[in-house]
């Protein structure tokens, strides 16, 4: 889960990374009344949890609290990168003298995290990577030792700071380790980090991606999510307990074990190539049981997905036999009636697979279509997605 800025700011207040004040404002008229607490020059932020708001015009510089009233004004409900500015923080103005880059993330390949850190922040970085490589420092972390002083300033000392500015920077990056340990973050990013005129390090941009994995050890952390702007079938399924991740595609996926959906999704995407370009529409791991009740949860979020025009079903039968799975789908399609709508292709192997034909065969469920093997599923269901949306 993404945060927006003005949680990533009080997490950092929270662990001793040295930020300005900044209070989250709805309206314009909360606006106001934030500046005039804060004092003096403010930043109107729009709040969204996407990058480059300054250069879309969604940063702006207040030297009074009506100023910033009339900010808030312009920039709440301005559309940035399609998303809607529901709030903006008030945040005090800072005296920059530079802006510097760093950031930590998981780095998967190599079973560690990397810190990522540049003299010249600000700009995006994915520019700066690939125009000026050499400018962004790249340190790898034991996650067993983390960011320590020594650490630090090997990070600091790497990115070509001056001897005299490590031990202040070491001790930010330190503090922003344990905003990233501690809060479970794959990734901590500040653009910018900044020196002050009198010579203070301060995190003035904050972006932190949570793990939601970890949410059963972080209590804190329900109470970032932000229902405003969380997909309403990515809500459903997680209040039914479902694995599920909505993509851009027609063709609806649900299957048992993660290896295998990811699998699916690779062969529903290739079978679309032949079938008008139709892509898988979701990834959804209905897990071991795949119970009656699973099942309609399940196919009940994929249908309620606009774009979905079919839906491929591919279990492998194991400790769940292929019957139960089976008579799983049979009795879904009865507790969902006529909102079940669209063709499903189905996919049984494994375990008593003989007996699973033969329910869905004896069913003989209008909507239903089986097949034998995956790449044969995985191509009926994007030819039924294909020929649905030329129909329209
Ligand atoms: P982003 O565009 O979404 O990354 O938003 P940032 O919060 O990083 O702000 C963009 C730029 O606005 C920064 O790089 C700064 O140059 C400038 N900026 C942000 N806050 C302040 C501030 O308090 N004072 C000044 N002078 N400039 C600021
Ligand atoms: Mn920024």
């Amino acid at each position: 889960m993404d945060l927006y800025e003005y949680q990533a700011r009080d997490l950092f207040e929270a662990h001793g990374v040295p930020v300005l004040a900044g209070i989250v404002a709805q309206t314009p008229e909360e606006a106001k009344a934030a500046a005039e607490k804060i004092g003096g020059v403010v930043v109107v932020k729009a709040q969204v949890k996407v990058g480059g708001r300054g250069k879309a015009g969604g940063v702006k510089l207040a030297k009074s609290a009506d100023e910033a009233q009339q900010h808030a004004e312009a920039i709440l409900g301005m559309d940035i990168k399609g998303h809607t500015v529901h709030r903006v923080m008030i945040a005090q103005g800072a005296d920059i003298a530079d802006e510097y880059y760093f950031s930590i993330l998981l780095d998967r390949a190599n079973r560690d995290y990397l810190v990522m850190c540049s003299k010249e922040g600000g700009v995006e970085i994915e520019q700066l990577a690939e125009e000026r490589p050499e400018a962004l420092a790249r340190v790898n972390v034991d996650p067993n030792t983390g960011i320590d002083e020594a650490k630090g300033k090997e990070i600091a000392e790497n990115a070509g700071f001056p001897a005299e500015q490590h031990d202040q920077l070491a001790h930010a990056f330190v503090q922003l380790w344990t905003v990233f340990s501690k809060e479970d973050a794959t990734l901590v990013e500040v653009n910018p980090l900044v020196k002050t005129g009198d010579g203070q390090i301060i995190a003035l941009d904050g972006k932190v991606t949570i793990d939601e994995n970890a949410g059963f050890r972080q209590p804190g952390h329900s109470e970032l999510v932000d229902e405003q702007t969380e997909d309403p079938l990515e809500a459903k399924a997680k209040a039914n307990d479902l694995n599920y991740v909505k993509l851009d595609g027609q063709v609806g996926i649900i299957g048992n074990g993660a290896g295998l959906v990811m699998s699916t999704l690779d062969v529903v995407a290739y079978a679309g190539e032949a079938h008008g370009g139709v892509k898988p529409a979701n990834f959804l791991d209905i897990g071991g049981g795949a119970s009656a009740e699973v099942m309609a949860n399940g196919l009940d979020v994929i249908l309620g997905d606009e774009q979905v025009e079919s839906v491929f079903v591919n279990v492998f039968g194991g400790i769940t036999s292929c019957d139960a799975v089976a008579n799983g789908i049979v009795k879904a399609l009865e507790i969902l009636g006529d909102s079940a709508s669209k063709p499903l292709v189905v996919r049984l192997d494994g375990n008593n697979v003989e007996e699973g034909r033969r329910i869905l065969q004896a069913a003989n469920h209008p909507l239903v279509t089986t097949a034998d093997t995956m790449d044969a599923g995985a191509d009926k269901a994007a030819e039924l997605a294909h020929s649905a949306r030329t129909d329209k």
